[in-house]
């Protein structure tokens, strides 16, 4: 008998939870406290996998899991092939090359010669190698920034997100490797039930994802200001618009973007709304 469809996600580190709070909000829960290796998900009939994200590329490799969270730059560093089903939005990062804010190396072709340390040896050796810039490559697990301070390289090439660990280090970026945020993917050669699955839940996260950056507004217009409130909110398709009981006045419902929320509330009491809530919106497929 084929074994059930197999969901990895990560166990530890910076997508742990922000991993688990999209499966949840997607309905992927597993009937155990979170917190165990191997999990089943009743709701989805599928089995979950909790694995380090650095082991997540070679589970999808080998055909261990079907499908799994991970960062997009560990898929790359581990040269496994997959189908990328949706972009998460979190664990944003890039693979940077940086030297000595110091110094005078402004370009990557200045470090010819060089060393570079780095934890994603694989993918920084193809960057240098692609720009025909020889460069010594010193593998290290962590702590990456601290080896030209050692003087134990010239540059670094590590995951940056805001910038602030390179500063603090004294170092200035040169060059972006590589953009990477968490991704939902399947493994290549999936049969056509797992595949069918596989949509599904890129179908549901997809939504999730979606709803997560708009919002949706009701309100109560009277009617002579009916068409200036409707101006002000673009809606998805465009603006409901539901006479009330009352006869004088209509409802107005429209998904607007998160960001403009705090824009749109004066001018719509400006222009005479009343009653108006915005409320988050789980699932949102456009
Ligand atoms: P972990 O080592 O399990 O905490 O996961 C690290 C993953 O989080 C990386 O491979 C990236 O995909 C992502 N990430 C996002 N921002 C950063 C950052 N500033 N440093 C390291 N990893 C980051």
């Amino acid at each position: 008998m084929r074994r059930p469809f197999r969901l990895a996600l990560p166990s530890k580190g910076r997508l742990q939870a922000p991993a688990a709070q999209l499966a949840a909000e997607a309905g992927i829960e597993a009937s155990d406290d979170g917190r165990a290796l191997f999990a089943r998900c009743p709701q989805w009939g599928i089995e979950i996998l909790r694995a380090r994200t650095d082991d997540i590329p070679a589970w999808l490799d080998d055909g261990a899991v079907d499908a799994a969270i991970v960062g997009e730059n560990q898929l790359v560093e581990a040269g496994v092939d997959a189908e990328v089903l949706a972009r998460l939005g979190f664990g944003r990062c890039s693979l940077t090359v940086a030297a000595d804010a110091a110094g005078a190396v402004q370009h990557v072709e200045q470090l010819a010669g060089c060393r570079v340390a780095t934890s994603y040896p694989r993918t920084v050796a193809t960057f240098f190698a692609r720009r025909d810039v020889a460069v010594e490559l010193v593998k290290l697990g962590g702590s990456v920034e601290l080896a030209p301070r050692l003087d134990a390289a010239e540059a670094i090439a590590d995951l940056v997100s805001t910038g602030e660990t390179l500063r603090q280090n004294g170092l200035r970026p040169l060059a972006t490797i590589l953009a990477s945020e968490a991704v939902l993917v399947a493994r290549p050669g999936l049969e056509d039930a797992d595949r069918e699955l596989a949509g599904r839940l890129a179908t549901v996260v997809g939504s999730v994802i979606a709803a997560r950056d708009k919002r949706y507004v009701m309100l109560n217009a009277p009617d002579a200001s009916l068409d200036e409130i409707v101006a002000l909110l673009p809606g998805l398709d465009s603006p409901t618009v539901l006479p009330l009981a009352r006869g004088d006045m209509h409802a107005v419902h429209a998904v607007v973007d998160r960001a403009q929320v705090v824009e749109l509330l004066a001018p719509l009491r400006a222009a005479g709304a009343r009653s108006v809530l915005v409320l988050p919106i789980e699932h949102l497929m456009p």
